[in-house]
């Protein structure tokens, strides 16, 4: 395993659509493993492809309840809104304000590229929906409200 280097807000890659993954190769294993670490080592709870440099449509969660692998993912359904702050790995030191459902369920393909369902409330549902973004070529910064804050001014 290893870290990747993630690409940061302006970086061409981060506005770019991803493909589908139509088989897990060994690479893909790989990619995987390298994105769970780099999540972790960074304290995020959500990684996707494209901010490691790979248009794949993969993406690692762990909202503190263990990993979750993501390849292919869709919403199938959502509800209820939620409002409050939100980062990115690849805009470190800066949140947001941003409206996202507070329950959605989401299908995806695992790492044996068996499917299976997940329904995720609050911070689970936030960041599926913030993963899944990336996945479309879109930074949370696009739904903004307010201005984007300096996270170490925020605690006094
Ligand atoms: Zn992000």
């Amino acid at each position: 395993m290893a870290l990747r280097t993630i690409r940061l807000q302006g970086d061409e890659i981060l506005g770019k659509a991803c493909r589908e993954v139509k088989e897990i190769t060994l690479r893909t294993q790989i990619l995987i493993e390298d994105m769970l670490e780099t999540m972790y080592e960074n304290e995020g709870v959500g990684l996707a492809a494209p901010q490691v440099g790979i248009l794949k449509r993969i993406v690692v969660i762990d909202v503190g309840d263990g990993p979750i692998v993501m390849i292919n993912p869709r919403i199938l359904s959502s509800d209820g809104t939620q409002t409050g702050g939100e980062a990115c790995l690849s805009l470190p030191g800066k949140a947001g304000q941003v409206t996202r459902p507070n329950h959605v369920v989401a299908a995806a393909f695992d790492r044996n590229m068996q499917e299976f369902t997940i329904e995720g409330e609050e911070l689970l549902a936030r960041a599926i929906c913030h993963e899944l973004d990336h996945l479309e070529g879109h930074m949370y910064t696009e739904l903004v409200e307010g201005d984007v804050y300096d996270v170490e001014c925020e605690e006094e």
